[in-house]
């Protein structure tokens, strides 16, 4: 679940970042590996006929079954175990009767909740997709999330990892979504410092070892604009044409990025 931009422009304020210790980080590894396990499982689980209630019912039936708690429901009044955003729904899609069809392109985006610790990752997943741009954007969103976790080292600005993903999504002519952003993450589902998937490098925070951030390019395949659809949760591009979200929870720490929601 992705954060409203609020605070990009303004200078964001480091002591408001929560270092995880050794035990928090070893929380974070277990409610990130839940909700990687989840998310593939789910993720290759969809094929069409299957309602988008079905699909999140499966969901938190994972999830719970770990004696963990599906993070959305109920967060901020969310209605759903999951997100669910098809074709040009970006995030915050509200599982229900729609039926997935042959060619929807389906973001699955899953919060978990395990022993007081969040983990947070989505995916993008092809049903049936023939159109060679859209299958192309899918990956394309897949790469910028890589490019922008290859930037995320100690001592590197936060900005560097936004400034990656704009240059692979832009330069491969599709759009970055600036109204929603990543965020910090551990005992909220979001703390600061926001992580917009756009912007110029050497801004914003240093990362610190023991940082955990949740990353998550949004990507439009024509304008960036997006709004809000009357139910108050669902985010649809202002085109009507597709979008992908990729998200990963993620620890900064000496060395390699550790990716928490591997799976
Ligand atoms: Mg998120």
């Amino acid at each position: 679940m992705v954060a409203a931009l609020v605070n990009w422009l303004q200078e964001q304020d480091e002591s408001m970042i929560v270092l995880k210790k050794p035990h928090e980080l070893e929380a974070m590894r277990a409610s990130g590996n839940l909700a990687g396990r989840v998310r593939d499982r789910v993720a290759s689980s969809v094929v069409p006929g299957m309602t988008t209630a079905e699909i999140a019912d499966f969901a938190g039936d994972l999830i719970e079954a770990e004696g963990a708690t599906c993070a959305f429901y109920g967060y901020h009044g969310f209605p759903g175990k999951i997100c669910i955003s098809v074709n040009d729904e970006v995030v915050h899609g509200i599982p229900g009767p729609r039926v997935i069809a042959v060619g929807d392109v389906v973001s699955l985006d899953f919060g978990v909740l395990l022993d007081g610790f969040f983990g947070d990752t989505a995916t993008t997943v092809l049903v049936g997709v023939t159109d060679p741009e859209v299958i192309r954007m899918v990956r394309v969103t897949q790469r910028s999330l890589e490019a922008g976790l290859e930037q995320a080292r100690v001592n590197g600005k936060l900005s560097n990892i936004s400034h990656a993903v704009q240059g692979v999504v832009e330069g491969a002519g599709f759009s970055v979504v600036r109204d929603f952003v990543g965020h910090g993450i551990g005992r909220s589902l979001h703390e600061d410092p926001q992580v917009p998937n756009y912007g110029r490098a050497g801004r914003g925070p240093a990362l610190k070892s023991g940082m955990t951030l949740a990353v998550e390019p949004m990507v439009n395949f024509g304008v960036a604009g997006t709004r809000v659809l009357e139910d108050g949760w669902t985010v649809v591009t202002r085109d009507g044409k597709p979008s992908a979200h990729f998200e990963h929870t993620i620890a900064i720490c000496e060395g390699e990025v550790e990716i928490l929601t591997a799976g």
